[in-house]
C-alpha cells in the first residue's frame, strides 16, 4: 500500500473511528470528560438502543417528531416508511451527525449519545453502513479490511503496520462472514456492486460494533445478491444488534422479527410484518392502498 493511500486511509477512517490502544486506565476520554471504554454497554434493563420523545426541525420542518423507539441486544431490527418518514434523519441521530432539538438517547443504560460526538459513538461501538459503498477501490479486499484495523496513529506512525494473529483471525472469519474468502486478494474495484456492499459491512464488522446501522443495504443489488446479504445478517443477529432501513419487502420478510413503520418523524406502528401490512393506518399513508 502506497504512503498516498494510507494517508488518504487514515483520513476517512478517523471519521469511522477505528479502535485504538486503549489507555493507561483502559478506557478513552470523552468530549463530556467521561470516560468512553469500548466493550462496555450497559443492557441489563433490556435494551441496546433507546430513543425517546426526540425532536428535531429543519427551518421549522419537524423532520423528527415526538419519535420513541427501543431495540434489544441482539435484536434485527427492520425500519420501513415512506420516503421523507425520518428514518436516515434517524440514524443522523443516533450517530452524532444531527443534534436533536429535544429528547433521550442511551445507548445500553448508561451511555447518553447526546452528550457525544460522533468519533466517540463510532469508537462506543456502533457502526453505520451508508447507502453508497465507500471501499477503497484501488486496494485489495484484505487490504480493505486491514485497513478498517488501524488507527490514525498507526497509520501515520508505521508503514508496517502487520495485523497480530487474532486480527488475521478476524479478518479471515469477516471475510468467510461476508462471503469473500476466496476473493481477498482481488482489488475492491473489480467487485460486484453488491460485494462491494459486503466488503463495507466487513470493514465495520472489523471494529466489533455492538449496534449496526445500515441504510437500505440492497439496493441496487440483484436478487440472488439481495438472498445473500439476508442470509449474512441473520447471521450477525445475536452477536450484534442491528437496525436496517429497507424499501424491499421480500427481504425484509426474510429477515425481520419486529418491523418498526416510521412516518412523519413518529412511530406509526410496530410489530411482525404481517401485522404492519395490515394496519390500516399504515396502508393508508404507507401503501398506498
Ligand atoms: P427518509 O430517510 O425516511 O426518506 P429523511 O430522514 O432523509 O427521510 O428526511 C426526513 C425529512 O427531513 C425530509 O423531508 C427531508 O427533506 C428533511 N431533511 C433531512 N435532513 C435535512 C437537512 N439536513 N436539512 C433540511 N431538511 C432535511
Ligand atoms: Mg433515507
Amino acid at each position: 500500500m502506497t504512503p498516498d493511500l494510507m494517508e488518504q486511509g487514515a483520513r476517512r477512517l478517523s471519521a469511522r473511528a477505528a479502535p485504538s490502544a486503549p489507555t493507561a486506565s483502559g478506557g478513552r476520554e470523552a468530549s463530556s470528560g467521561r470516560i468512553a471504554v469500548p466493550g462496555q454497554v450497559d443492557t441489563a434493563h433490556g435494551r441496546i438502543l433507546y430513543l425517546e420523545d426526540v425532536h428535531v426541525s429543519f427551518d421549522g420542518f419537524k423532520a423528527i417528531n415526538g419519535l420513541s423507539l427501543d431495540i434489544a441486544p441482539g435484536e434485527l431490527r427492520c425500519i420501513i416508511g415512506p420516503n421523507g418518514a425520518g428514518k436516515t434523519t434517524m440514524m443522523d441521530i443516533i450517530t452524532g451527525k444531527t443534534r436533536p432539538d429535544s429528547g433521550t438517547v442511551y445507548f445500553g443504560s448508561t451511555i447518553d449519545l447526546l452528550r457525544h460526538r460522533e468519533a466517540e459513538i463510532a469508537q462506543l461501538g456502533i457502526g453505520r453502513k451508508f447507502q453508497k459503498p465507500t471501499v477503497f477501490e484501488r486496494l485489495t479486499v484484505y487490504d480493505n479490511l486491514e485497513l478498517a484495523l488501524k488507527t490514525r496513529k498507526d497509520v501515520r506512525a508505521s508503514l508496517a503496520f502487520r495485523p497480530n494473529s487474532e486480527q488475521q483471525d478476524r479478518m479471515a472469519e469477516v471475510l468467510r462472514t461476508i462471503h469473500l474468502a476466496g476473493s481477498a486478494a482481488r482489488e475492491a474495484g473489480t467487485l460486484s456492486h453488491g460485494q462491494k456492499q459486503w466488503l463495507e459491512i466487513g470493514m465495520l464488522l472489523m471494529q466489533e460494533p455492538k449496534l449496526l446501522l445500515l441504510d437500505e443495504p440492497v439496493a441496487g443489488m440483484t436478487d440472488d445478491e439481495t438472498a445473500r446479504t439476508a442470509e449474512l445478517f441473520l447471521s450477525l443477529k445475536g452477536r450484534h444488534s442491528l437496525m436496517v432501513v429497507e424499501h424491499d419487502m421480500g427481504f425484509i420478510r426474510e429477515i425481520s422479527d419486529i418491523v418498526t413503520v416510521l412516518c412523519d418523524g413518529a412511530v406509526l406502528a410496530e410489530g411482525t410484518l404481517d401485522q404492519v401490512q395490515s394496519d390500516e393506518r399504515v396502508i393508508e399513508v404507507y401503501l398506498g392502498r
